[in-house]
């Protein structure tokens, strides 16, 4: 079921939560809205299910309209944070729950219903626990759960809105490699809301980028990340320094670097910045090339993988952030107050028409 959002708007009294969102989500794909809190992710999900109504704009499944159509007959399955399982049932019947409560004439039989509990708990990886209650489950588990409920009715689309967002760190990460696995079984057309930019880089097939109700970027997880629209995208999908400065005539001069950028040929004496992610700043003891910047290690912070160094540039004090592998922060032993020299690596100059 290939999905086409075209236009929407969507206005709380005089908050546009949706500022005129066209989307296209093809067949069997597991699309995240990535963006910060507020963005109009949620929204965004519950127009597509039909639980809410943008004020204009249409949604498509397959081709037709869906405007008219009631949340039912639009066939969605959603897992939401919190979606609390009916306490008093079982795990089994809580999966039945969307079956037993059809009309009797679209009822599957008794039978019919057993087995595919018994299928869907197999497919969430939780055969033996058919009996029991949600409170005796954990918050992974009950996740799971929910998600077998959502797919038992056959949903044409699921919707997951942040569904490991009240996990702890290690269970998310193990879900969220579970729900791709599982998404590469059974292929139904997915959108998946988080704000975690590691999630969405991991799971999602494409990623939606959202900001202030609008989208910023659309693409595969590599486009998004190598190749962000704007400064928005770049700083949202990983840590960034900043190098402020001017662009003139393809040359920017940006606090201690030069560099060319024959995409900002026309520019003239523009104001521009230079984006670096941290792990693209490469510390050294000696200046190895013309483009060499000396600084000064100003605080080391060595907990965890990365090791993360922060400098201060001798030309103009602005301090910039750099993350080193353990072997080569061991082969430099920085300590704070040391001279060395910065150099970078893949620096996307922007124009200050845009700014974060
Ligand atoms: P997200 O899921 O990205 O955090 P939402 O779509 O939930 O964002 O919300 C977008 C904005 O719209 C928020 O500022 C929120 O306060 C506002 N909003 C959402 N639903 C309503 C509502 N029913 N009434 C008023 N404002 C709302
Ligand atoms: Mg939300």
């Amino acid at each position: 079921m290939g999905i086409v959002i075209e236009n929407v708007h969507k206005q709380f009294g005089s908050f546009i939560a949706l500022n005129d969102v066209s989307l296209t989500i093809p067949s069997g794909e597991l699309v995240a809205l990535l963006g910060p809190s507020g963005s109009g992710k949620t929204t965004l999900l519950r127009i597509i299910a039909g639980l809410e109504t943008a004020d204009a704009g249409r949604i498509s499944f397959n081709g037709e309209e869906t405007t008219s159509r009631s949340v039912r007959e639009r066939q969605v399955g959603f897992v939401f944070q919190h979606y609390a399982l009916f306490r008093h049932l079982t795990v089994a019947d809580n999966v039945a729950f969307g079956l037993n409560v059809k009309p009797r004439a679209l009822r599957p039989s008794k039978k019919e219903i057993k087995e595919k509990v018994h299928d869907l708990l197999k497919l969430v990886q939780l055969e033996g626990l058919a009996d029991r209650y949600p409170a005796q489950l954990s918050g992974g588990q009950r996740q799971r759960i929910a998600l077998a409920r959502a797919l038992a009715v056959e949903p044409q689309v699921l919707l997951l809105d942040e569904p490991f967002g009240a996990l702890d760190a290690q269970v998310r990460v193990e879900l969220r490699r579970w729900l791709r696995r599982l998404h590469d079984e059974i292929h139904v057309t997915s959108v998946f809301v988080t704000h975690d930019q590691e999630e969405a880089l991991e799971v999602a097939d494409r990623i939606v980028v959202m900001n202030q109700g609008r989208i910023e970027q659309a693409g595969t997880p590599d486009e998004v990340y190598e190749s962000p629209a704007n400064p928005f995208v770049l700083n949202f999908l990983g840590h960034v320094n900043l190098f402020h400065g001017r662009v003139h005539q393809g040359q920017a001069r940006l606090g201690g670097l030069t560099l060319e950028t024959p995409e900002h040929a026309d520019a003239n004496q523009a104001s521009a910045i230079g984006y670096v992610r941290t792990h693209d700043i490469v510390v050294e003891r000696s200046a190895s090339a013309d483009a060499s910047i000396a600084a000064t290690v100003k605080h080391v912070l060595a907990v965890g993988p990365v090791v993360r160094v922060e400098l201060a540039l001798s030309e103009n004090g602005e301090i910039v952030e750099a993350e080193l592998t353990r072997e080569l922060f061991r082969e430099l032993e920085l300590k704070a107050g040391e001279a060395v020299f910065v150099r970078t690596r893949n620096v996307r100059v922007f124009v200050d028409d845009y700014q974060i």
